[in-house]
């Protein structure tokens, strides 16, 4: 952490609403879940939109099918930003198919996405970082780097998540960029009961398929007390 820069609420956000894209529901907790409860203490807007719907995590289950799952997870993530200070209004779930966002027409992302950041106001969006090495993360960088670019003056931010975790010791891998630090620690709790809310992805509830995704106690744990990194990304439009 020594070589990044530290950022203030006001250096991210501008004071302004802002709007999250998590490519599924639990990034949002992970990688800005302190973000989140330090902007709704200061009154700042908050909108997180769910790009997928998460309902891969568990491909095997016969308990959990999609729908079922998806459900899941829709209020899993809904608990998790009531635990930041979030109502369930303040979340979109746009339900694209998990693992095949980059399969869904980009236009009509991009455009559900500019619509929500139109009726908030947002200048500043945040997005996973495109290195994160999952195809949805991607897509997900993608849309916000179009977005952005159709919306002049908006600030454009990415967090990343498993870049971060598989590279732990090198910020500068992250991301282009300086990095930029916010420091969670006084969100750290609510911060914990944020990832705690999607119990799906803990183990807790899908059962029936031992080769489901389940979270690493000592990811959870690094997500819970590290502060926060975001990389100032560059609004461009689609090569
Ligand atoms: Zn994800």
């Amino acid at each position: 952490m020594t070589d990044a820069t530290p950022a203030l609420l006001h250096d991210l956000t501008g004071g302004d609403p802002i709007v999250i894209l998590a490519p599924h529901p639990d990034d949002e907790s992970l990688g800005c879940g302190g973000l989140i409860a330090a902007c709704r203490a200061s009154g700042i807007a908050v909108h997180v939109i769910s790009m997928t719907d998460g309902a891969a995590s568990h491909p095997n289950s016969v308990q959990w099918g999609n729908g079922r799952l998806a459900a899941q997870r829709r209020a899993e993530m809904v608990d998790a930003l009531a635990c930041l200070g979030c109502t369930a209004q303040d979340v979109t779930f746009l339900g694209h198919p998990d693992a095949k966002l980059a399969s869904v027409d980009p236009q009509l992302v991009c455009d559900q996405v500019a619509a929500v950041c139109d009726r908030l106001g947002a200048k500043t969006l945040f997005a996973a970082s495109s290195q994160d090495p999952h195809c949805d993360h991607e897509a997900t960088a993608a849309v916000a780097e179009t977005v952005a670019a159709s919306r002049p003056g908006t600030q454009l931010w990415f967090y990343p998540v498993w870049s971060r975790w598989h590279n732990r010791d090198h910020l500068s891998a992250h991301g282009p960029g300086t990095p930029r630090v916010f420091d969670t620690r006084a969100w750290a709790a609510a911060k914990h009961r944020a990832i705690d809310a999607h119990a799906s992805q803990l183990g807790r509830i899908v059962k029936d398929d031992p080769s489901g995704f389940a979270m690493d106690p000592d990811f959870v744990r690094f997500f819970t007390i590290e502060p926060e990194i975001y990389f100032e990304g560059t609004p461009c439009r689609p090569k």
